[in-house]
């Protein structure tokens, strides 16, 4: 919340208190008494008593502190003014006072009106520290991000209420179940009545489950926008706070506006960040604001009325984390799966998301969702967008069907790198390894077709790139369809190898995946000679390639033997392949140097001649 950027900003309070001290010293010494005491001139006491006996002296006063005269005469002007003498031992003095007809008793005020020298003595500093302190307490509210300070108790949640939130279920495609799921919601916050009539008790929360980019959001703010409800959003990163208890009191001012606009949905995205298990062992203390904060969760969840219409909808990509109480009936006790979209939802997103663009008549979809298997939604809608910045790049008014492929590529594969300069050689490994991976993929009966080969690099740091894409969606493979697949991965090298006699940097990326999926075939997959043992265990279910073992090390070093064993068989079978098509290889990898990019079907083609 600080910013630290600039740090010659933020100096320390007690500076500026200083600085307001030393002003005010200097005031109270210099300006005030000038400002406030009338002008007293100094005579001699000769001319004083010359004054006396001429009638000028109307008043005489004795100072006892300073033993000076201070009197009140004519000045040569005809005005009144104060003076001052020193005094003199003088006997008759009284006497001549008295002749003269001077008052001699009073005191002559050498100050002017007590009420203005009070307000410049006292209230004026006082005014200018309270508006030094404003000064200061607005420079702190700015580097706490708009925080005030003085309100501790209360929230400042950013809590989005849109009135309309203007989503729809017809902007969300695919995800047909957890519409299903979501309608009944929505018919609650609409026909409440006819729940309450029957004794019926909708679900107070429902917890959308999915990978990131799947539309949680988007549903949730769907359900609002069906129902016509408010939409009251928060993040849970939001509720951790720098104070300890902001958080709850964020949460409690959430419920209260909730009520207050009832019948409304509550969102709250990215839940785990607040509602992960207490007491996971992270030490002491150290998550006393998380815990509050969702205890405040937990307690305003059960105390509100579920009659009333409020709905709460939560999201999170790490359902496994949550604390167990945050799922217990009466809480978020309905999960809804929002999964990564198949076919036919990715070829339904991308025609939603191609209403927004102009596109033109050769527009196959079905290819774009083909070549996209396992894009979320998030990534389909930025490859539409992406293809129609491409259109404007180029000149032209409509999105054509290669800027659909193209984006694919850019999205899914970082974007294209026109200024990368390869040498000749590079070039020439690179397609070399490139149609190692086809060739290799082309000759094995369980592999994905390959659709393009190409050798122009990436900014995601791949200087050749080849595309394989499976005829439907696969959401089981057989142990051939990896053995096929470790086998293609290792095709890269085992060309260079071939062709050069050597080999390069260049198959860091498939040696990872290789060992990954070697790794899982022994580990998860049971297909090893170890049988059906899980050896490791995922621990996200979305995010999570993050695995952890489950066996002893005396087994974490027989896996190991394995995983070395299956990818150094895979590799002595891709070399075989290559050694029997060497032709092939000689001329596909020709064609694709000089060409830079391939189809599959020129790929087949040359292949079947
Ligand atoms: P999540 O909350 O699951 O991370 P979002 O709801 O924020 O994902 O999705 C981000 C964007 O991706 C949305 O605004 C929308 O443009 C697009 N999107 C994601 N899923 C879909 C879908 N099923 N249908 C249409 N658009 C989608
Ligand atoms: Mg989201
Ligand atoms: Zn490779």
């Amino acid at each position: 919340m600080f910013d630290n950027s600039n740090p010659s900003n933020r100096k320390p309070l007690i500076y500026y208190i200083v600085i307001a001290a030393v002003i005010i010293l200097l005031m109270n010494a210099f300006l005030f008494p000038t400002l406030l005491a009338r002008q007293v001139t100094e005579v001699g006491y000769s001319d004083f008593l010359t004054w006396v006996d001429s009638g000028r002296v109307s008043q005489v006063s004795l100072d006892q502190q300073s033993d000076q005269i201070i009197f009140l005469a004519t000045n040569e002007d005809g005005q009144e003014q104060i003076y001052k003498t020193a005094v003199f031992p003088d006997d008759g003095l009284r006497a001549r006072l008295e002749a003269g007809g001077v008052k001699f008793s009073a005191q002559i005020p050498t100050q002017n009106n007590p009420l203005l020298s009070f307000l410049i003595s006292w209230l004026l500093p006082i005014a200018l520290f309270s508006l030094i302190g404003r000064v200061l307490m607005g420079q702190m509210n700015k580097r706490m991000g708009g925080m005030n300070v003085m309100n501790f108790g209360k929230s400042n949640a950013q809590i989005v209420a849109d009135k309309e939130t203007g989503v729809t279920f017809a902007d969300v495609a695919g995800e047909e179940e957890a519409k299903d799921a979501l309608k009944e919601i929505v018919d609650f916050l609409e026909h409440p009545d006819k729940y309450a009539g029957i004794g019926a008790k909708l679900p107070k929360g429902a917890l959308l489950v999915g990978p990131p980019g799947t539309g949680k959001t988007l549903l949730a703010k769907a359900v609002a926008g069906e129902a016509k409800v408010p939409f009251f959003s928060i993040s849970g990163s939001e509720f951790v706070e720098m104070f300890v208890g902001m958080g709850a009191a964020k949460v409690r001012d959430l419920f209260k506006q909730a009520n207050e606009k009832a019948p409304c949905i509550v969102f709250i995205d990215e839940i785990d960040t607040i509602g992960k298990k207490r007491d996971s062992g992270a030490g002491i203390g150290g998550n006393d604001e998380r815990e509050q904060t969702l205890n405040q969760l937990l307690t305003e969840m059960d105390g509100f009325d579920g009659k009333k219409g409020v709905v709460i909808l939560a999201a999170t990509n790490r359902p496994e984390s949550l604390d167990p109480a945050l799922l217990r009936p009466g809480r978020f006790d309905r999960r809804i799966p929002v999964e990564l979209p198949d076919l036919a939802g990715r070829e339904a997103i991308l025609n939603v998301h191609a209403k927004a663009v102009k596109l033109g008549s050769q527009i196959n979809m079905t290819e774009i969702a083909r070549a996209t298997s396992g894009a979320s939604g998030a990534e389909l809608a930025n490859i539409v967008n992406e293809a129609a910045l491409r259109a404007v790049r180029m000149g032209r008014s409509e999105v054509l069907q290669e800027d659909l492929m193209e984006s694919v590529e850019t999205v899914i594969a970082g974007y294209q790198r026109k200024n990368a300069v390869l040498s000749e050689m590079e070039k020439k490994i690179v397609s070399y390894h490139e149609i190692g991976h086809a060739l290799v993929a082309a000759m094995q009966s369980h592999s994905a077709p390959v659709t393009k080969i190409t050798i122009i690099p990436r900014t995601s740091g791949a200087l050749g790139y080849t595309m394989q894409v499976d005829e439907g969606d696969h959401y089981l493979m057989s142990r051939e369809e990896l053995l096929s697949k470790l086998t293609t991965l290792t095709g890269g090298q085992a060309a260079e190898q071939l062709i050069f006699g050597s080999i390069t940097t260049g198959a860091s990326n498939d040696i990872e995946k290789a060992t990954k999926l070697a790794r899982g075939m022994i580990t998860r997959y049971g297909m090893s000679e170890f049988g059906m043992v899980a050896l490791e265990t995922v621990n996200g279910q979305y995010l999570g390639q993050d695995t952890s073992l489950a066996c002893s090390p005396a087994y974490a070093e027989k896996i190991d033997d394995q995983v070395v064993a299956l990818v150094g068989q895979a590799r002595q079978k891709a070399d075989q392949i290559l050694r029997e098509n060497e032709a092939k290889l000689h001329e596909l990898a020709k064609y694709l140097l000089a060409k830079e990019t391939i189809t599959g079907e020129e790929f087949m083609q040359i292949l079947g001649q």
